[in-house]
């Protein structure tokens, strides 16, 4: 058993030991924050509605007799790619250390008032960045219900291509469209077809939607030409956030073949703030996915007998401009679970790796849109209203077909059984504002 996820821990911060907070002392999430927009970026993890200023920590030595001075200079950082460069064995280090001054018995900042005042800053009026500087970013296409959906409707003779049950599929993404969650989403403009046989026209897009997916964040690297072995995932792989990748559906059916999505996707890719460790998410590690008698074996370098998927429940809702004007609660639009995908996280870094591909501390790869077998864990609106057909209705009256702007869309996510602490993600959420005019420089 981890100490870290004992359930039965407490912490002397009173708000990390309510039932419903996203962060008790058995989560520890790290972000970069800032008190003042002059003030320099610093670490933080969360707890309960605090977040805990890791730089604050480190000048006044109080992780000193705990983590190795490399943890040190990387936590005072304002950025996590060192901390997350350094390795598996740094980051439970530094952990344990955390746990341990927050859990209710210790007394180094509990009863040391003007310590804990300058360690501590309400997490409501912090603002949060990228936790890291992203080399590079790449997204998977790995829930066999959402490929096999989407697949249908672009392709219905052909839904499901031969190679995907042999690989995770995915494609490069863009890095420099990375935002955090609440940056504004500007609607793109591109080239579409608006009808079949007809002309191209470029204008804003129409057919604006998200994907609820989630990402994957890779501490420990490898050189070119080395690989990650399936069974070496765990101490490459630091942690967990949500994502958004919204999509233009009217460009990527003009664009995607031959080689796959490219403007359709390169826009905006809204991450949540905090990464959860995977350490964190040890108590909701279940069985990799099951594979059925039709199903091919996997090749060796995609089979592990400890992989793993994690019990993540995700929401998705919406609100309109006008619901959140009258303070109208979001529409809930799908529930989904990460334990429903074909291709796990380790499988997806052994395979892309396998070429020997490097990976740098602080790459995103994404899961793909998490669907289920159900309606309404559909992960997108191309699939939720099966491509514009059925249409959702939200809590003002207006329909959905895509996203409008003004629109809202939030996502989060929270692990929960029993015997375990619960444990949440915080919010990964974007409003969708109008196409701006071309910049003149
Ligand atoms: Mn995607």
């Amino acid at each position: 058993m981890n100490i870290t996820t004992d359930p039965n821990l407490r912490s002397w911060v009173d708000s990390a030991n309510d039932a419903h907070t996203d962060f008790p002392i058995q989560n520890l999430p790290f972000g970069v924050f800032t008190r003042r927009s002059a003030d320099a970026r610093r670490i933080g993890v969360a707890i309960g509605d605090q977040v805990l200023d890791c730089h604050e920590l480190v000048s006044r030595g109080l992780l000193a007799d705990t983590c190795s001075t490399a943890a040190c200079a990387a936590l005072a950082s304002e950025r996590l790619n060192d901390f997350l460069g350094l390795g598996a064995d740094t980051w439970h280090e530094v952990r344990a250390a955390l746990c341990a001054i927050l859990r209710d018995e210790t007394p180094a900042l509990k009863d040391d008032p003007e310590a804990r005042d300058a360690c501590l800053v309400p997490r409501d009026v912090v603002t949060m960045h990228l936790p890291m500087d992203v080399g590079d970013y790449t997204d998977f296409y790995a829930s066999l219900h959402h490929a096999t959906n989407v697949g249908s409707m672009f392709r219905p003779d052909n839904p499901l291509l031969p190679n995907w049950k042999h690989l995770p599929v995915g494609y490069h993404g863009r890095a420099s469209s990375l935002v955090v969650s609440g940056a504004p989403i500007t609607r793109p403009t591109g080239q579409t077809v608006p009808a079949d046989g007809a002309d191209p026209v470029f204008g804003p897009v129409r057919l604006l939607d998200y994907e609820l997916e989630v990402a994957f964040v890779v501490g420990a690297g490898n050189e070119l030409g080395s690989r990650i072995a399936i069974e070496d995932s765990r101490r490459h792989l630091f942690g967990v956030m949500l994502m958004n990748d919204w999509s233009a559906r009217d460009v990527q059916k003009w664009e995607y073949q031959p080689l796959g999505p490219f403007n359709s996707k390169n826009f905006a890719t809204t991450l949540s703030p905090w990464i959860v460790p995977l350490e964190a998410l040890e108590p909701f590690m279940i069985d990799g996915p099951p594979r059925s008698d039709e199903d091919p074996a996997n090749l060796d370098y995609l089979n592990w007998a400890d992989d793993f998927g994690v019990d993540l429940t995700l929401t998705v809702e919406i609100s309109s401009a006008r619901m959140r004007e009258t303070g109208t609660k979001p529409t809930l639009v799908s529930t989904g679970n990460y334990s429903d995908m074909y291709w796990t996280m380790s499988q997806m870094l052994a395979h892309h790796t396998s070429t020997g591909c490097p990976m740098s501390p602080g790459d995103v790869y994404a899961s793909g849109t998490v669907s289920g077998v159900s309606e309404d864990s559909r992960g997108c609106l191309l699939e939720r209203t099966w491509r514009g057909q059925h249409p959702i209705t939200l809590a003002d009256g207006t329909e959905r077909k895509f996203l409008q702007d003004g629109d809202e869309v939030l996502i989060t996510g929270f692990c929960e059984r029993e015997g375990a602490r619960r444990i949440g993600f915080g919010a990964c959420s974007g409003v969708v504002v109008p196409t701006r005019e071309p910049v003149t420089a």
